[in-house]
């Protein structure tokens, strides 16, 4: 099993190769949305389930959110027998106001034009500096693609991403060096690709899986593999590219999508999956196929379980090549579960973006 280790990348970015030192930036949009209507109709019902409607006459209106005295009013500091019920409103209060305080965008596309066209190989990244500050980020566009795309997450305190999401534009400039990394697909087979990302991770995968149906290497010896992503976030619009692969799998019956989401059912009726990634895929496993007696007891109740979206395939771990990237915690949780169900090591390729579940709020 391969896992890329980046720890001393920030301090070598200057070292690789400059690709341009002024690649104007030809698109940049958020790729999450406002939802603040969507986290006042959320408690306006608790408010009603609570008959605690009148709260909203007294702070006139839902409009005017004071999220402390929503607390006392739906959890009043009283030692009765509800202890427990009271913990579940906390956490989802808690939840609700993170929802609505957060920045926005916390997810953009950026788009980048090069002079001479930017050579790679999907799932390399290159490193980008902007107002003297330069950070390394996977490639999400096919190498066939006219520009460069890249998928870039806030970190609301961090150096660089505020500045990107909030005043970067079209027209800009920026320094591109790279590319480099050696996460990469492994020549074409008869095995099915199994990708499993969170958040930002998946911009690597976006490339290798366009490139691979543009290149039709989603047919082996003109077979068909099956290919699957297991995408995992907390709300909907934490996806990125999330309607590109509803598209994809219109058009591609072997391509299948399986988004898992944390918390997008404090605001919507979500039904899809809504386990961690590692979890969610045990349940598309064939059951024939595997051997669970190493996997871990929290994990082994997932394979039993039904599968949330109706696909018409399955898991086979001797006839299926991973490659996971995202969140530390997923990688190591994923690539133990994987070699526990029988997956070859040599089959399973790994990169970490090097944060933890709670900094990404994915849990
Ligand atoms: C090979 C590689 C590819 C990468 N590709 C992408 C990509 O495609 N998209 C992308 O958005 N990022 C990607 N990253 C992460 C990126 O390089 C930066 O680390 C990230 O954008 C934060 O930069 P910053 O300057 O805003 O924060 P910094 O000032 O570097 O960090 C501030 C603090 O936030 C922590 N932190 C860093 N990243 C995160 C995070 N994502 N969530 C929570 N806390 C964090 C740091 O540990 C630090 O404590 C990649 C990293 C590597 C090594």
């Amino acid at each position: 099993m391969q896992i890329a280790s980046h720890n001393s990348q920030h301090d070598a970015a200057e070292d690789l190769p400059l690709v341009s030192d002024a690649a104007t930036i030809t698109g940049i949009e958020p790729m999450d949305r406002v939802r603040h209507e969507e986290v006042i109709d959320a408690v306006e019902l608790l408010l009603e389930v609570y008959n605690e409607k009148e709260y909203l006459d007294d702070v006139d209106g839902a409009n005017n959110l004071d999220w402390a005295s929503l607390r006392d009013v739906l959890i009043p500091d009283t030692d009765d027998a509800e202890g427990e019920n009271r913990g579940v409103l906390a956490t989802k209060l808690d939840t609700l106001q993170d929802r609505y305080e957060r920045d926005h965008p916390m997810l953009v596309s950026l788009r980048f034009q090069t002079d001479d066209s930017l050579q790679f190989v999907p799932g390399q990244y290159v490193t980008l500096r902007y107002d003297g500050t330069s950070r390394p980020y996977s490639i999400a566009s096919s190498p066939n693609s006219d520009e460069t795309e890249l998928c870039v997450q806030r970190v609301p305190d961090g150096t660089l991403t505020p500045t990107l999401c909030e005043t970067l534009d079209e027209g800009d400039t920026i320094s591109i060096r790279g590319p480099s990394g050696d996460f990469v697909l492994a020549d074409p087979s008869e095995r099915d690709l199994v990708f499993s990302a969170t958040g930002t991770g998946i911009a690597p995968f976006k490339s290798m899986i366009d490139y691979t149906f543009e290149e039709e290497h989603h047919l082996f010896e003109d077979k068909p593999r099956d290919i699957w992503l297991f995408l995992g976030g907390a709300w909907e619009d934490d996806l990125p590219y999330r309607d590109a692969f509803r598209d994809l799998e219109e058009k591609y019956e072997q391509f299948h999508f399986v988004p898992t989401l944390t918390r997008e059912t404090y605001l919507s009726l979500w039904k899809g999956e809504n386990a961690y990634v590692q979890q969610t895929m045990m349940k598309y496993f064939d059951p024939e196929t595997v051997d669970s007696s190493a996997l871990d007891e929290d994990l082994r109740m997932y394979l039993d379980e039904e599968p949330r979206l109706d696909i018409d395939a399955q898991l086979d771990p001797n006839s299926m090549e991973v490659y996971a990237c995202g969140i530390n915690t997923m990688i190591h949780d994923l690539t133990e579960a994987l070699k526990a169900v029988g997956v070859p090591e040599a089959n399973i390729s790994a990169e970490g973006y090097g944060q933890t579940e709670s900094e990404t709020n994915e849990g």
